[in-house]
């Protein structure tokens, strides 16, 4: 740390990231990234953007804020696009945080990191024993709610019913509803929006539509929400979508069936990887993301994790004491996850013969 640093950010603990590895090659579950390639046209698209380099590009990414729209059956100046889904969360902290913020406890590692570079009060509300959110938790919260559905890293979703009892239940405080897992089965609010002007619903192509590298999300909600995005991205970066990702992410919403199709697969892969681990022993909670989140009584968490890794795969461990036995698990193909399966098998043989 410089001696120039500004007092207020001396404290600040950031956001830790998953490994993105170098030296060896590892079949990677630790950062929720599709297996699956980008479909055809966004590769063209991007080549074909690329040739225009030399120019700053759409500051108001008119054509993918219109294909966004035909897609969720919105208008497009319902539609805020960022660099990540992370630029979303940022801005609404800084557009909606001043007053306080409440998310789960146990939930995705930026909403505090967030809280904290804004200067926001966070209230950090635990989940049941069973890792479910309890919606009551939310109601008359008195400060902006913030909930990612379905969680992470539990995989646990709320029905569309009970997000809509939340944001009744808190007519004067934006609640955003982080939809970054919602194509892998849960069902989305985004539509609600049309109802509710205190709603906002925050996607994500890093996910379902296999381009984290291009850094691409969205925010959908009532006009003047939206109004207040685009305030702070203009005081920001006008800029903060560049070319080529808008081009990709326009081409990939034309190919949408391609994306929804993998989300499909990996559905079928999840459902199969939860029961396997489930007939091992483990304990997996009910997913309905692109991950499971699963602990074995016999050997722990962080113990787990290395095991993987010494064979070549990469999981996500977290420290926290409350989750430190679980790990997450990113679903890959078929024959990554039959990789993991047999690892497991081979490291619960280990473990349990050096028991006896
Ligand atoms: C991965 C993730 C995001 C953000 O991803 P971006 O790559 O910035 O779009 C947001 N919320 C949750 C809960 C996530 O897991």
């Amino acid at each position: 740390m410089s001696r120039f640093l500004s007092e207020k950010y001396r404290n600040l603990a950031p956001y830790t990231p998953g490994e993105q590895p170098r030296e060896r090659k590892y079949i990677k579950l630790n950062t929720n990234e599709s297996p699956y390639p980008p479909s055809a046209g966004v590769l063209a698209a991007v080549s074909a953007e690329a040739e225009k380099l030399a120019l700053y590009c759409d500051p108001e990414c008119t054509a993918l804020r219109t294909a966004l729209a035909d897609r969720y059956d919105t208008t497009a100046d319902r539609v805020f696009v960022s660099n990540g889904s992370d630029e979303s969360l940022y801005f609404a902290f800084l557009a909606f945080g001043s007053g306080g913020v409440a998310y789960p406890e146990t939930s995705y590692g930026f909403y505090p990191v967030f809280a904290d570079l804004c200067g926001i009060a966070a209230r950090e509300i635990p989940l049941c024993d069973d890792f479910s959110i309890r919606k009551e938790d939310y109601f008359g919260a008195r400060a902006m709610v913030v909930i990612a559905n379905p969680n992470a890293p539990t995989g646990r979703a709320l029905s569309r019913t009970e997000v809509e009892a939340i944001v009744r239940a808190n007519p004067d405080n934006v609640v955003l509803i982080d939809e970054a897992y919602v194509d892998f089965g849960a069902e989305s609010c985004l539509s609600m929006t049309e109802q509710y002007d205190n709603l906002l619903v925050v996607g994500t192509f890093s996910k379902s539509r296999s381009m984290a590298g291009a850094r691409l999300g969205f925010a959908v909600g009532a006009r003047p929400l939206i109004e207040d995005l685009e305030r702070i991205k203009y005081a920001t970066n006008p800029y903060n979508v560049n070319r080529m990702t808008q081009a990709a992410g326009t081409a990939a919403l034309a190919e949408d069936a391609y994306y929804m199709e993998n989300c499909k697969r990996i559905i079928e892969t999840r459902e199969y990887v939860s029961e396997e681990l489930a007939r091992m022993g483990f304990t997996v909670i009910p997913s309905k993301a692109n991950f499971v989140f699963a602990k074995c009584p016999d050997i722990g968490g962080e113990d787990l994790y290395r095991a993987w890794r010494e064979r070549g795969i990469l999981v996500r461990h977290f420290k926290k004491a409350n989750i430190s036995d679980f790990n997450r698990i990113t679903i890959g193909t078929r024959a990554d996850m039959e990789t993991l399966l047999s690892a497991t098998a081979d490291i619960l043989k280990e473990t349990r013969n050096s028991k006896q």
